[in-house]
């Protein structure tokens, strides 16, 4: 299953983190290296997605763990100052999520969620990453 040596991987993967910080620049990198071609925020399609790889009939949202409210996060802590008004601006982000899904796979999308968690693993993405595309 591993094509690549541990070190020479650990070498990748400090490339594409020391090049890039912003979360979709790292995971633009990353489908990069795999080879994937792919094209960037397609206005013509809801929500405006980050990446599209048309070949695979698939677009890619790289999500901020505060600002799109990821379940479940182990890095992103709820806010504990003005509760309700971020917890409403939140909903209101995923219910828009919720709604570009929806309306995406509709046009026949398939649509992956990207948590800017998950970069903290990149091994882990670039399996997932494998798995889904
Ligand atoms: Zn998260």
């Amino acid at each position: 299953m591993d094509i690549v040596s541990k070190e020479k991987r650990s070498e990748m993967m400090s490339k594409i983190r020391g090049k890039n910080t912003k979360p979709e620049l790292v995971v633009r990198s990353l489908l990069h290296s795999m080879g994937y071609r792919f094209r960037l925020h397609r206005k013509d399609l809801p929500g405006t997605p980050d990446i599209v790889l048309p070949k695979y009939k698939t677009v890619i949202f790289v999500n901020g763990c505060f600002w799109h409210g990821h379940k479940g996060c182990p890095i992103y802590k709820p806010p504990k100052s003005n509760v309700q008004y971020w917890e409403e601006k939140i909903a209101k982000n995923k219910e828009r999520d919720r709604i570009n899904t929806l309306l995406l796979q509709k046009l026949g999308w398939k649509v992956l969620e990207i948590w800017e968690c998950e970069l903290t693993d990149l091994y882990t993405l670039l399996s997932k990453l494998r798995h889904q595309l």
